[in-house]
């Protein structure tokens, strides 16, 4: 099989058949390129403005994502591809290749926070993450009309593993989304707030687009059942909205029904670090909790002997996130509550 290096103006995402690439992206440094794996397969029913994108390591210390990604380039057949499907497995090289969160031998920058306003295009935000973003705009979004972001919890934070999707306006397009997100089979649905800026799956909603992120794992590390859940809701998504061939059946808690719609949009779903400190979580995520229950406690050992300061539940709910790395920076969420609203 031969990749092709190209950029991203001589890519082919249209015409019949399946290309492996190399886009390549001007580098800043290094005389030469940041190179983004892209896979597309074009089937015999597509159509200019459909098609299926997953984005694996928009963060790059996110492994379940970029790990089901690849297996997929394997597994998808052209033949019984319909549509048209693309699989970035890398899609911040950047960040995959130093182990981080942000772009950090590059420009520093967030992929996930790049999506703003002449991003890639105006002199002051010209660095690779600006212009991953501008390639993702200019290349992809034309294209398609179902976006996944494959995300993990990084060092930042532990999860109860779920699927993820912002409140929409229009009731069809959140159904289709609500679906979509049911598919990978979670334990838990994460309904977030959609205040923070330069997100890609924000803009990908603002042009009515069916996205849906997923949390499957965190610490660096590789969670069994979220590759799992990672292969399985981008095959799901890609049966249902017409671009592959093929059946799927449910699974886990999907197919037991036992999934949980956590929602947490507004501040008293967050717990704040009000200081420097190590956390200790007493209980694991996923667990109930009423509203003033001790979830986990700060200690600060500069005042070693203190009591701990405990974190509780802002909100009566479900544990979905709390810190994962013990060393917390003042300002941090250290414990994530989500409201229980499944029908
Ligand atoms: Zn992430």
């Amino acid at each position: 099989m031969t990749r092709i290096v190209a950029r991203p103006d001589r890519l082919d995402l249209d015409s019949p058949g399946r290309r492996d690439y190399w886009v390549a992206l001007e580098h800043d440094s290094v005389w030469g390129d940041h190179l983004l794996p892209l896979t597309v397969w074009v089937g015999p029913e597509a159509q200019p403005d459909r098609g299926l994108v997953a984005f694996g390591s928009n963060h790059g210390n996110e492994y379940e994502g970029p790990i089901a990604l690849k297996h997929l380039l394997r597994e998808i057949k052209l033949e019984d591809v319909r549509g048209r499907i693309i699989i970035i497995p890398v899609l911040n090289p950047s960040a995959f290749r130093t182990g981080t969160r942000e772009s950090q031998g590059d420009d520093g920058v967030n992929l996930n926070r790049a999506f703003v306003d002449g991003a890639g295009v105006t002199p002051a935000l010209a660095g690779i993450t600006h212009r991953i973003a501008a390639f993702v705009r200019s290349s992809i979004w034309p294209r398609v009309h179902t976006v996944l972001d494959l995300h993990s919890g990084g060092d930042v934070a532990r999860f109860a593993l779920c699927a993820n999707y912002h409140p929409v306006d229009d009731p069809a397009l959140a159904a289709e989304i609500e679906q979509t997100a049911r598919w990978f089979g979670t334990p838990c649905l994460m309904v977030y707030q959609n205040v923070t800026p330069g997100l890609l799956p924000s803009e990908a909603e603002r042009l009515g687009k069916i996205t849906v992120g997923t949390e499957l794992g965190w610490g660096r590390a590789v969670n069994v059942d979220g590759v799992r859940y990672g292969k399985q809701g981008v095959r799901a998504a890609a049966i249902h909205q017409g671009q592959l061939r093929g059946e799927i059946e449910p699974i886990d808690y999907h197919k037991a029904g036992t999934q949980r719609t956590l929602e947490m949009v507004d501040r008293d779903c967050f717990t704040v670090a009000p200081f420097d400190g190590h956390y200790e979580p007493l209980v694991e995520c996923g667990t109930a909790v009423r509203r003033g229950e001790t979830v986990g406690l700060l200690h600060d050992f500069d005042h070693i002997d203190m009591d701990p300061w405990p974190a509780v539940a802002g909100v009566d709910g479900v544990v979905l996130a709390q810190a994962w790395a013990s060393q917390i920076p003042r300002g941090q969420h250290i414990v994530v509550v989500g409201r229980d609203i499944s029908a």
